[in-house]
């Protein structure tokens, strides 16, 4: 894997001969740093700022792509002109018109049983958040004691499996989180094909940002399509890239702000890293 900045100059070349970029950013890790609850989660006032210019930038197009619902999400970036994907993939805003995976809808009702039991079941365990995010539910477990979550994952586990086993739902697994989804083959690397398919003839020159389990779907489902990064210590992954924090993510956003997108013909070898 190799860093972003030491792949510069053949990312400048990629722009100058694009028509459009569209920059795929997860949420959580690789835009704001990891909190202990969720909710504290808050883009600073600087990367806000980037992203706002970005929004702007003629061939830009920005997209959030993240596993917190979309309304969640809208608490938290107050910026128009961007594309929201929220629960992985499954709910989409773009330009103000809303689009959900059609099934997932299906298991409102199955998220809000579960959600029920879950939280009689984990009172017991001390810092447990369940968070409904209607077509999905995750319980975050940052700040339980590390003693008490083998009896959280086992106590979940045995939540979800009838739920699994009768196809109602599919358990996911993030940076310290446990997550029933809608039992559908769809993830954020389909929604992130889905998006850089819509653009057709622009075929835009994409860039995917993410640091957790579910961003590999996007790194793999981007292979030789996009340019992929990784936010966090260098480790076994799909990206071809990476950056080191989401510090290195704010610079990364501002040197490309900086840089012209189209405009000049410059050919790719296939030599070429990027
Ligand atoms: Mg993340």
């Amino acid at each position: 894997m190799q860093h972003v900045f030491n792949v510069w100059q053949n990312i400048k070349k990629r722009l100058w001969s694009a028509k459009k970029v569209l920059l795929l950013l997860d949420f959580d890790g690789t835009l704001t740093p990891i909190v202990k609850r969720p909710r504290e989660a808050e883009l600073s006032s600087e990367m806000e700022g980037i992203l706002k210019f970005l929004a702007k930038k003629k061939g830009f197009e920005v997209a959030i792509i993240s596993g917190r619902s979309i309304s969640d999400l809208k608490q938290k970036i107050k910026i128009r002109n961007i594309i929201y994907v929220g629960n992985h993939g499954l709910e989409i805003e773009r330009k103000g018109e809303k689009f959900i995976y059609p099934q997932a809808s299906k298991s409102i009702p199955t998220m809000k049983e579960l959600k029920k039991i879950l939280k009689a079941k984990l009172r017991s365990i001390k810092g447990t958040i369940v968070e409904d995010k209607r077509v999905g539910l995750a319980v975050h477990y940052r700040m339980v004691k590390n003693s008490d979550v083998p009896e959280l994952k086992r106590t979940v586990g045995q939540i979800f499996r009838p739920f699994m086993e009768k196809g109602k739902i599919k358990i996911g697994y993030g940076k310290k989180i446990l997550e029933a989804k809608p039992p559908i083959i769809w993830d954020k690397g389909k929604a992130a094909s889905m998006l850089l398919d819509s653009f057709k003839q622009e075929k835009p020159l994409s860039f995917y940002l993410g640091d957790d389990k579910t961003d590999e779907d996007a790194f793999s489902a981007l292979d030789g399509k996009g340019i992929t990064v990784f936010v966090g210590k260098p480790r076994k992954s799909k990206a071809k890239f990476f950056l080191k924090n989401v510090g290195e993510v704010g610079i990364f956003l501002k040197r490309l702000f900086a840089l012209k997108v189209g405009g000049r013909k410059t050919r790719c070898t296939k030599k070429s890293p990027v």
